[in-house]
């Protein structure tokens, strides 16, 4: 028997070592309750034991184990491992994002530390008799929320569970005390009934394609899947996961954002009856628990479909993982640690399991592009649409030629007015596109829509407007903040660009007629209210849907035939050498929710610099890849290096420059050239805390496991000096 147990706690510290008691027994991966600091109780899991005393101080004991096996295997801890060691972060930080809270809670004392074993849920029950005709007549006018609540409990069957219910209490008392609906207690319901039809018979090209997948999936471990976009991709997927779930496997199917999972679940549900679960980070805690212990004691042979955090669950035998969408920048985690990559973490996981791997997207990433030319990768590409649907003609419009011709109204050129106009006429639908990501202030005309670039870098300066400089992010250039525009000598610079508010109100001004909807994170607050829009916009109850980044993804409208890119340059306008990637990606992205089985598609792009390499490579991936890849090359850019990113924080700006520019000087002594920075980040105060950041770039021909031992080492260096105890320091590994 050992006396101590190494114990990961939810924390960004290492492991501690606690006094395993007379009596008490626990293996390794079991979850514990501990106190840790004054007042606090944790859940830890249990990660080695043996016999030697800690350093200093008296160990604490273990106050109890928490279920009666262990939460996490062998594999899973190696895998948590991984993610800390790579991503450079503690794996108790990982244990944060793996585990469901309720697993890993901390309370004030041990007593709160009940397993929890969710049996009962509280549902909320229409009482069908209150609400009459005249009752549904009074709510649509006065109470359109609780209305629409009503009736969605309505179309369940009358029951609904609690947090299914999208309102808030006083909304609900409310409605208990007109004796509208009831509150209800019932066993736990994690699936409803489905009923199972036959997998899609595939076209005769979607038959070859799955083949070569088949094919290349047994010589390699990981397949990427090129199919344009409504090629039928989920269809071939559907025919590898029958086969892995047949044989017993577990097989994880990700998608990037948890509003894409809605419709994939349904599709898959028909397929696969209830063994399908979704697991993603929106469900209560209740269900993720339940869903993780479920299946902890279950056999294998499950089938999740899931956002990233369904990499954690307890898989027994991986058999297959589908990453859709693989070049999708929403599979990063952006923040807190672990700042991991969904695809590029699922790859890992699936090596693990000695399972296989298919990347699946109609415009793949670079870095799997690249993997495939290595060698690394297996690869197959379906160029084309399921039922003969033509891929729309894609049209640059012009926008410094509608200026001089004066045919330029409110942000529209003459090409997209027509095309509107026409469209409105036929009675068909238009989207129009409006990307918001470039929410960083960089100097634009508003006339032609020139912007500020940075002669060495290709991205496009930042304005810090109370320097009077623009600035590059990559390699500091700078210069005085431009007034004019070199295009249009008379028009002053702006900052920043427009979002889709306006798009909107200049549609209503300019098409009075059209009825407009608008799709992006100011309205699309909820998976409800996205779903909402998106029924009404598919059962045509509106003509335009104006939209942001959400519109371009895995939506599906059959009356659409022309879609609006209101400022292509603005997608290449951010600070980032994958601007024009996530340029060309977003066009075929959009692209592709355009055209019918009896009409072409149009999609008009409108750009003030119609010359600009990415529209003429529109439509050619190969072309695209080709170019970018060498020049990412030339530059020394992803694929070809990787790039951490090291953010340092703290309320001293003094100390933080000192702190960096040391930091600057330890890395630069054992890296060289390959240190960036440190330079200010576009944000560089928030909530009063000062930033800066430093990048380093590592060749992949060099060891990355070396360079972060040697990273690690001199940020332990830093610390040592006790004036920046105070500063964060955070890395962000293969940043985007
Ligand atoms: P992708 O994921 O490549 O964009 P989907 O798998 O969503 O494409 O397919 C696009 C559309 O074509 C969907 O509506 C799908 O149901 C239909 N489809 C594709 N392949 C088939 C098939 N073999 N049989 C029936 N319908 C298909
Ligand atoms: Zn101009
Ligand atoms: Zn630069």
């Amino acid at each position: 028997m050992s006396c101590f147990a190494d114990i990961v706690l939810p924390l960004a510290q290492p492991a501690y070592t606690f006094a395993i008691g007379e009596g008490v027994e626990v293996c390794v991966g079991d979850a514990v309750a501990v106190q840790f600091g004054k007042n606090a109780v944790y859940t830890g899991v249990v990660w080695r034991l043996h016999d030697t005393p800690p350093a200093k101080g008296v160990a604490k004991p273990i106050l109890k184990v928490l279920y009666d096996k262990p939460l996490l295997s062998e594999l899973q801890m190696r895998f948590w491992e991984w993610i800390a060691d790579y991503y450079i972060c503690s794996v108790g930080e990982v244990m944060r994002v793996a585990l469901p809270s309720i697993i890993k809670a901390k309370a004030r004392c041990e007593d709160e530390f009940e397993p929890y074993l969710p049996k009962r849920e509280i549902t909320v029950n229409l009482v069908a008799e209150a609400f009459t005709e005249e009752m549904r007549e009074k709510m649509m006018r006065r109470a359109p929320k609780r209305y629409e609540a009503l009736c969605a409990i309505e179309q369940a069957g009358g029951v609904l569970p609690r947090h299914a219910v999208e309102l808030d209490a006083t909304a609900l008392k409310a409605l208990v005390k007109a004796g509208l609906v009831e509150m209800g207690e019932r066993d736990y319901v994690l699936d409803c009934e489905w009923s199972k039809t036959l997998l899609p018979k595939l076209s005769p090209a979607q038959t070859t394609a799955l083949n070569e997948v088949q094919k290349g999936l047994s010589e390699k471990r990981v397949a990427l899947l090129h199919g344009v976009t409504s090629s039928g991709k989920t269809e071939i997927y559907t025919h590898l996961i029958e086969e892995r779930l047949s044989r017993g496997e577990d097989v994880l199917f990700l998608v990037p954002e948890i509003s894409l999972t809605t419709q994939l679940v349904e599709r898959m549900r028909g397929l696969f009856g209830e063994s399908v679960t979704v697991y993603h980070s929106k469900l209560t805690p209740q269900q993720r628990t339940r869903l993780y212990t479920d299946m902890l004691s279950s056999e294998s042979g499950n089938f999740v479909v899931g956002a990233r955090s369904a990499l954690f669950l307890p898989y027994k035998k991986l058999g297959l993982v589908v990453v859709d969408e693989e070049h999708d920048s929403s599979y990063k985690q952006s923040e807190p640690n672990p700042r991991y990559n969904g695809r590029d973490t699922a790859i890992m996981l699936a090596s693990m399991h000695n399972a296989k791997c298919v990347l699946g997207s109609a415009t793949p990433s670079l870095e799997s592009y690249a993997n495939y030319l290595s060698g690394k990768y297996a690869y197959t590409k379906l160029s084309e649409r399921y039922g003969g649907v033509e891929m729309p003609d894609i049209v640059i419009s012009d926008t410094v030629r509608n200026v001089k011709r004066n045919e330029r109204k409110l942000h529209f050129n003459k090409e997209l007015l027509d095309g509107i106009a026409d469209r409105l006429e036929n009675n068909e639908q238009v989207i129009l596109f409006q990307n918001r990501r470039g929410y960083s202030p960089y100097m634009e005309c508003p006339t032609c829509g020139w912007s500020a670039r940075c002669p060495h870098c290709n991205v496009t300066l930042s304005a810090h407007q109370h320097k009077g400089r623009m600035v590059c992010h990559y390699c500091g250039y700078n210069e005085p903040t431009k007034r004019f525009c070199p295009n249009c000598p008379t028009t002053e610079l702006k900052a920043m660009g427009f979002g889709t508010e306006r798009v909107e109100e200049a549609v209503a001004e300019l098409f009075p007629e059209a009825r407009v909807l608008r799709l992006d994170g100011d309205t699309a607050t909820s998976g409800s209210a996205y779903s909402r829009i998106i029924g009404a916009f598919a059962r045509h109850e509106a003509d335009i849907l104006v939209g942001t980044q959400i519109v371009s993804k895995g939506l599906d409208f059959a009356n659409v035939t022309l879609i609006g890119v209101l400022n292509g340059d603005n997608l290449l306008a951010s600070p980032d050498f994958r601007a024009e990637e996530r340029a060309w990606q977003l066009i075929m992205q959009v692209a592709g929710r355009a055209g019918r089985r009896d009409k072409r598609g149009e999609v008009i792009v409108q750009s003030a610099e119609p010359k600009h390499s990415v529209y003429s490579m529109v439509g050619d991936y190969e072309r695209m890849a080709v170019k970018l890849l060498a020049e990412r090359k030339q530059f020394g850019y992803p694929p070809f290096v990787r790039i951490v990113k090291i953010m340092m924080r703290g309320g001293d700006s003094k100390q933080l420059a000192e702190a960096s520019i040391e930091l600057g000087e330890l890395l630069r002594n054992r890296f060289g050239r390959r240190v960036l920075g440190p330079v200010t980040p576009l944000i560089d105060r928030v909530r009063g805390e000062y930033r800066v950041e430093l990048m380093l770039k590592v060749e992949v021909e060099s060891s990355f496991s070396r360079a972060r031992a040697i990273m690690r080492e001199e940020i332990a260096h830093l610390r040592e000096n006790k004036n920046y105890r105070n500063i964060v320091i955070i890395c962000d590994v293969d940043t985007l």
